[in-house]
């Protein structure tokens, strides 16, 4: 059984991130989408927040499997029998950090290969903090997240406006 794990912030999940783990699942038996605290971001949904939307928008794929996890990803990776972890790539940007983190993740594990896909076009500007900014100002973002997450960003942002309390958790 090819098992791979897809890590990521996911804050919140958008279009582009189901599109990355669509067409993962179809290429491994069994996808873990794991969820991560990353101390280099500011969060706008805590980690169970997170974790439940991804649940709800990929409940219909029968080989994904979403969790949480603190710690590094290929100790998790090991944890759960993968041979892979799987990102997405959007532009060139992406490419200095994700190399960076590649090297890092084989110098830790070498036997856990980095695979990366490429975004498919329609999805390749959309990141999640561009969402949150463009709904934070009042734009519509229908056409990057789900029903269920736009409810959910609209909810903090409505309570952040009241509260001024910012779109932390
Ligand atoms: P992280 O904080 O680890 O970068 P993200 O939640 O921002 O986590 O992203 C998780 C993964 O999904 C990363 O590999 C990222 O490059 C990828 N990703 C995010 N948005 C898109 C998109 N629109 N198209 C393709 N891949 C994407």
């Amino acid at each position: 059984m090819k098992i791979a794990v897809c890590p990521g912030s996911f804050d919140p999940v958008t279009y582009g991130h189901i599109d990355i783990i669509s067409r993962a699942a179809d290429l491994f038996d069994r996808l873990y989408v794991v969820v991560l605290p990353n101390p280099r971001k500011k969060p706008c949904f805590t980690v169970e927040e997170r974790l439940d939307m991804l649940r709800e928008v990929l409940a219909h794929l029968d080989n994904v499997v979403c969790e949480q996890y603190e710690g590094l990803v290929v100790d998790y990776a090991q944890s759960r029998g993968a041979i892979a972890i799987v990102r997405g790539l959007r532009a060139v940007s992406d490419f200095e950090f994700e190399f960076k983190m590649a090297s890092m993740n084989h110098h830790l594990d070498p036997e856990i290969e980095t695979v990366f896909m490429m975004t498919s076009n329609e999805y390749s500007f959309i990141s999640s903090s561009a969402v949150k900014e463009i709904a934070s100002f009042g734009g519509d973002v229908s056409q990057w997240i789900s029903p269920i997450v736009a409810e959910r960003l609209k909810a903090r942002i409505a309570r952040a406006t009241g509260t001024r309390k910012g779109l932390n958790p």
